[in-house]
Formats: structure tokens, sequence, C-alpha cells
């Protein structure tokens, strides 16, 4: 009987580069991330960001290389 084919999930420390720090259930206990949804334009209404869509894509790409 295999009881630990599930990946050990753990409370996982986002860091994104704004400074902003955020908690979520992960397979790993920290993250760096580039943008977060405090600090996205398409979130906060702002356009601070003049070079979102780029890091927008790698912000995923790096989600799913995350899994
Ligand atoms: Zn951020």
């Amino acid at each position: 009987m295999k009881k630990d084919i599930h990946p050990d999930y753990k409370v996982c420390t986002i860091s994104c580069a704004c400074g902003n720090e955020f908690q979520t259930k992960s397979n790993v206990e920290s993250l760096r991330i580039d943008i977060c949804s405090s600090c996205h334009p398409f979130f906060t209404g702002e356009q601070k960001l003049v070079d979102a869509a780029g890091r927008v894509e790698k912000f995923k790409n790096k989600y799913n290389m995350a899994k």
C-alpha cells in the first residue's frame, strides 16, 4: 500500500520583487516572484509597470514550472 504518493504540501512564503509577501500552500517552502496581485496593474488598476506584459508571461512560466 502506497500512502505517500501525494506531495507534502506545506505553507509556502511567496516573496515578490515589490516587497510584498504572502503565504499559500505549496510543495516548496518559499518562492520568489517578480510580480504579484498587489503590484500587477491588472489588479491595482495602475500602469506603473510598463513591461508588465512580458513579466506576466515569466510569472506564469514560473508557476507552471513550480508544479
Ligand atoms: Zn508584487
